[in-house]
């Protein structure tokens, strides 16, 4: 068991029912220094020039991973929050809908995408399609928590890093 783990909350039923929701609010409270060194460990930086954070709390573990290597960060947000002009992908949930948008972007650049739980992987493979067609290549995918069983991210080649694995 990773010493992390104990940090953790396992909240049935929230925000659906039948939802194990993994809260690490806890984890964040005490231990955030190591979860971003954890996680900047992961990756390959020499390769990497901006870190591209998803709502919300990909915002949370991104930006700090950003500071922590000297690279740029970008935001990934849901419908209705960035300003014009934005491209938008809408996609799947473990628990609904949504669309996520990112400003346009005009500057090629090579980039990591930051969250905190890879569940059935419909988030970033809708941030990936944001990054392609905004110029941006996705060179790693960093996740805290991967849900192993709910995605097949890794058995189809992505290069994802994660620290705790499910
Ligand atoms: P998915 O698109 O199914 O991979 O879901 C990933 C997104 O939903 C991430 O932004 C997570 O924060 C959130 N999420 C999905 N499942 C869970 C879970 N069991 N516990 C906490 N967050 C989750």
């Amino acid at each position: 068991m990773h010493p992390f783990e104990s940090h953790i909350r396992n909240v049935p039923d929230f925000p659906k029912e039948g939802i194990i929701f993994k809260d690490i609010t806890p984890l964040l409270q005490e231990r955030f220094n190591e979860v971003i060194e954890a996680m900047a460990r992961t990756i390959n930086w020499d390769e990497i020039d901006y870190v591209v954070g998803i709502e919300s709390r990909g915002f949370i573990l991104g930006a700090a991973m950003a500071t922590l290597k000297g690279k740029g960060f970008i935001p990934v947000r849901k419908k209705g929050k960035l300003p014009p002009p934005v491209i938008s992908e809408s996609y799947a949930l473990e628990y609904g809908t949504d669309t996520l948008e990112m400003i346009i972007n005009s500057k090629p650049g090579r980039v990591v995408l930051v969250d905190d739980v890879l569940a059935t992987g419909g988030t970033l493979n809708a941030v990936m399609n944001l990054c392609h067609k905004n110029k941006f290549e996705v060179k790693a995918l960093s996740l805290l928590i991967n849900l192993t069983f709910l995605n097949k991210f890794t058995e189809d080649g992505h290069p994802v890093h994660s620290v705790i694995n499910y």
